[in-house]
């Protein structure tokens, strides 16, 4: 009889869950269901404890680590917060969210416990075993894993499931202890980029991408470079989208080494040498929708591309709506239109 637990963490509130801790909690409601299984939940965080109202409704037990040493990821104190979770749960299957917080320590954790780990899991099921299902290759190849090994730890892959929506309530928390580590790193605060700086947006509803097709040529036989830029980042800070480029586009430089446009560097690049990403809706502007950046993709539900060849990639099945017209047109109308929505 398997035991699972699934291990969260607080967002920079500090007292709620993150989306994606949410999203591992989904997981293990639906596996513990599926297995019969009992089922535990830990949470890390500085008030551990004020986040376990938002998933009292799974009725599953709640252990917390708390305190001013988790106000911060760490490894040394993550660590020893998540070795102790797993202690005291005592699960053969532990479930975590593949966050860069927890994916700095379940390893770790899962060699002092004598457990495995398998990361970027996309779906587990099971029958008379525990399947887990992630992608090799780029997403190309889709693999199924089961172990004997217990107890057995899984990083989910954000976007993979529903985020747990239970009405929140009065939680039955158990505390847990832990002994501290000498500290030795001290975490003196967070430098973020300006919002503008910051285009990769992985929680965004839309993704947009750039191509090529913006530092080329134009019908007047000019290049417009600048305006591209504005219209691009205007886009950005109207829509909240997160910003994908083609490769093409990602590898030009202007003299030095910047970039044409000065915000796009090779994070952005979608495709089969670049991201994956995953978001609702995808709108590709200038760009041909040829196969080794179509297959970046693979996890955008709904596509829409703009270009001027009406027999580019996207037109060939490749995405559901096409738009054959001029993107700086289009870009320019669009947001006026969530100018004026906004005002
Ligand atoms: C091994 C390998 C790996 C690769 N990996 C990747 C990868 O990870 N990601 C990736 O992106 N590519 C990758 N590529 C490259 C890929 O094959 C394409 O060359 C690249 O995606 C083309 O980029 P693009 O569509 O932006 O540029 P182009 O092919 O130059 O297309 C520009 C498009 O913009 C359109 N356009 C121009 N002006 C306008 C306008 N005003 N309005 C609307 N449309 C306009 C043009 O009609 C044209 O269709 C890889 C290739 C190889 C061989």
């Amino acid at each position: 009889m398997e035991t699972i637990l699934v291990l969260t963490h607080v967002d920079e509130t500090g007292s709620a869950l993150t989306k994606a801790s949410l999203e591992a909690v989904t997981a293990g409601v639906e596996l513990a269901r599926q297995l019969s299984a009992t089922l535990t939940i830990g949470i890390l965080g500085v008030d551990a404890t004020a986040a376990a109202g938002a998933v009292a409704a799974t009725g599953a037990r709640l252990l917390a680590v708390s305190g001013e040493a988790f106000a911060q990821p760490r490894y040394a104190t993550d660590a020893a917060g998540c070795e102790a979770l797993c202690r005291a749960a005592q699960a053969s299957i532990v479930l975590a969210p593949g966050s860069s917080r927890f994916t700095r320590v379940a390893a770790g954790v899962a060699h002092r416990l004598g457990g495995f780990i398998d990361t970027h899991i996309t779906a587990l099921s099971s029958n008379d075993s525990v399947d887990a299902t992630r992608w090799f290759y780029r997403q190309r190849v889709e693999a199924t894993i089961s172990r004997d090994a217990r107890p057995w730890f899984l990083l989910l892959d954000a976007g993979t499931h529903a985020p747990f929506a239970g009405e929140s309530g009065a939680a039955q928390v158990e505390a847990v202890a832990v002994t501290l580590p000498t500290v030795r790193t001290t975490v003196e605060g967070l430098r973020s980029p300006m919002r503008d700086a910051q285009t990769i947006r992985p929680d965004a509803r839309l993704l947009f991408v750039a191509g090529a097709g913006w530092t080329k040529k134009q019908p007047d036989g000019q290049i417009h470079v600048a305006e591209a830029g504005e219209l691009i980042l205007a886009f950005l800070r109207l829509s909240g989208a997160s910003l994908g480029s083609s490769k093409s586009l990602a590898d030009q430089k202007a003299e030095g080494e910047q970039s044409v446009l000065p915000f796009l560097t090779h994070m952005n690049q979608v495709g089969q040498t670049g991201s994956t990403p995953r978001h609702a809706k995808g709108l590709s502007t200038c760009c041909h929708g040829e196969e080794p950046h179509v297959v970046g993709w693979r996890f955008i539900g709904e596509r829409r591309a703009i270009s001027l060849d009406p027999n580019c990639g996207w037109t060939r099945g490749k995405a559901d709506v096409v738009y054959v017209a001029d993107a700086f047109q289009v870009m320019a109308k669009v947001n006026a239109l969530l100018q004026a929505r906004s005002a």
